[in-house]
């Protein structure tokens, strides 16, 4: 297949693009290098040494043989740019990852929250237009996150975006229906992973587009079979507060012996999933595309939960680190539980990577490793959710 890799540059697009590059599919990469810039924004850079996309492009050539190509492309400011690729590349399948992804990033001040919102509807729905006009009909996949969901625990399973109801008609009769599950997205970047919901939802009922939803986990590990080919393909490690997800501070922490910072009491339980289950899932999502006219399939990309103070003292067990609690600088549950159910991946045969069978050869191979590397001072997670919040943040433990 034709395939167009939209955010390919990015933590998960980059490994996925040499998966299915791998597999013997025509990837076109397609990012505006705009998480690159947000690096130099915020002084940061990936804990592992990144090149540059032309360069990873041109080693994958050298040790696979296979060709990926770049296009420099805005999905959210080049619509009719957009446009035109589409008609000239005409792609059997489209993964769209191109978002800005970081919650925090997102609630850090107005202006980030104005960028977030514009790109990253801006991009999903440009996309969607785009293809009704060009009538393209590629199987789209776009990566949501399991935080559409939001994390308040009724005691049942969460289940794979849709939701069976029952509601009385005026003649006081019982109908069902089934509806998108109610979002409660915790943050701006969540926020419009809930509108994406919506703007799927349309244009699959009114125009027939062929989309599948993966709600993804918290996505840990840093290598797949493809990056660890050779040093050069390695995948980015973002471990700054704003981009590095609570495993990945964690890590970090550790590798500089720094108390392991757990915000409030680490009640808050996360789905994960290794990026090598990651890439899998979207091969397998690939390979059962819904028909033209079907809903919007959705899958719950996830393969197990952990509370965050579990998280903490699985990696202190590991290391010898010590654990401080701080003030959270989220607006969230003190303490949640989360079962989801995931039966569709397994189904279609996922066989999971365990954190607790991975987590050594992450701190032993990428925290250890580039420890060198670590700004300490940019590993605090401090951008508050509220004005009120940031009064009281803690900076360090
Ligand atoms: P990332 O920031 O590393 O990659 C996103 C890529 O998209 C970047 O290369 C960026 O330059 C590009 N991009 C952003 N806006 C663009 C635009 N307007 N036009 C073109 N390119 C654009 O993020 P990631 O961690 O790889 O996440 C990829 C997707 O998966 C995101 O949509 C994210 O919401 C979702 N997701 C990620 C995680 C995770 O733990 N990383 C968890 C759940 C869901």
């Amino acid at each position: 297949m034709r395939i167009a890799v939209l955010g390919g540059d990015g933590f998960c697009g980059w490994p996925t693009s040499l998966h299915l590059s791998n597999l013997g599919h025509d990837v076109h990469i397609v990012d505006n290098l705009s998480r690159r810039w947000i690096d130099t924004e915020l002084g940061v850079q990936s804990l592992t040494p990144m090149d540059s996309i032309q360069e990873r492009c041109r080693i994958w050539k050298q040790v696979s043989g296979n060709e990926i190509h770049f296009h420099l492309l805005d999905l959210a400011k080049e619509y009719q740019r957009l446009r035109l690729w589409l008609e000239e590349y005409r792609p059997d399948a489209i993964i769209h990852f191109a978002e800005q992804r970081a919650a925090p990033y997102s609630m850090k001040s107005d202006r980030h929250k104005v960028y977030t919102v514009d790109n990253n509807v801006s991009a999903t729905h440009n996309l969607l237009t785009a293809l009704v006009e060009t009538e393209i009909d590629a199987h789209l996949v776009h990566l949501g996150t399991m935080g559409v969901y939001g994390y308040s625990s009724v005691g049942a399973a969460i289940p794979e975006g849709y939701l069976d109801v029952e509601i009385e008609n005026l003649e006081g009769e019982k109908k069902g229906l089934e509806i998108l599950y109610p979002t409660r997205p915790g943050s701006v970047y969540h926020m419009t992973k809930s509108l994406d919901q919506i703007l799927f939802q349309f244009y699959a009922q009114n125009d027939g587009l062929r989309i599948t939803d993966l709600h993804q986990g918290i996505v840990w590990g840093t290598n797949t079979d493809q990056t660890s080919r050779h040093e050069q393909l390695i995948n980015r490690f973002d471990y700054d507060g704003d981009y590095g997800t609570v495993l990945n501070r964690f890590l970090i922490q550790a590798a500089i012996k720094y108390p392991l910072t757990v915000h409030g009491t680490g009640g808050q339980t996360r789905a994960f999933i290794h990026i090598q289950d990651t890439v899998r899932c979207v091969e397998l999502a690939l390979s059962d595309a819904p028909e033209r006219g079907d809903r919007v399939k959705i899958f719950n990309q996830m393969t197990e939960t952990h509370r965050v103070r579990d998280l903490a003292e699985m990696v202190a067990k590991l290391t010898g680190s010590e654990i401080a609690f701080l003030p959270n600088p989220r607006k969230e549950a003190a303490e949640n539980d989360l079962i989801v159910k995931n039966d569709s991946f397994l189904a279609l045969g996922l066989d999971p990577i365990r954190l607790e069978s991975g987590l050594l050869d992450e701190i032993v191979h990428i925290a250890e490793k580039y420890a060198h590397r670590i700004d300490r001072k940019h590993v605090p997670a401090v951008s508050a959710w509220t004005k009120d919040i940031a009064r009281r943040v803690v900076h360090d433990p």
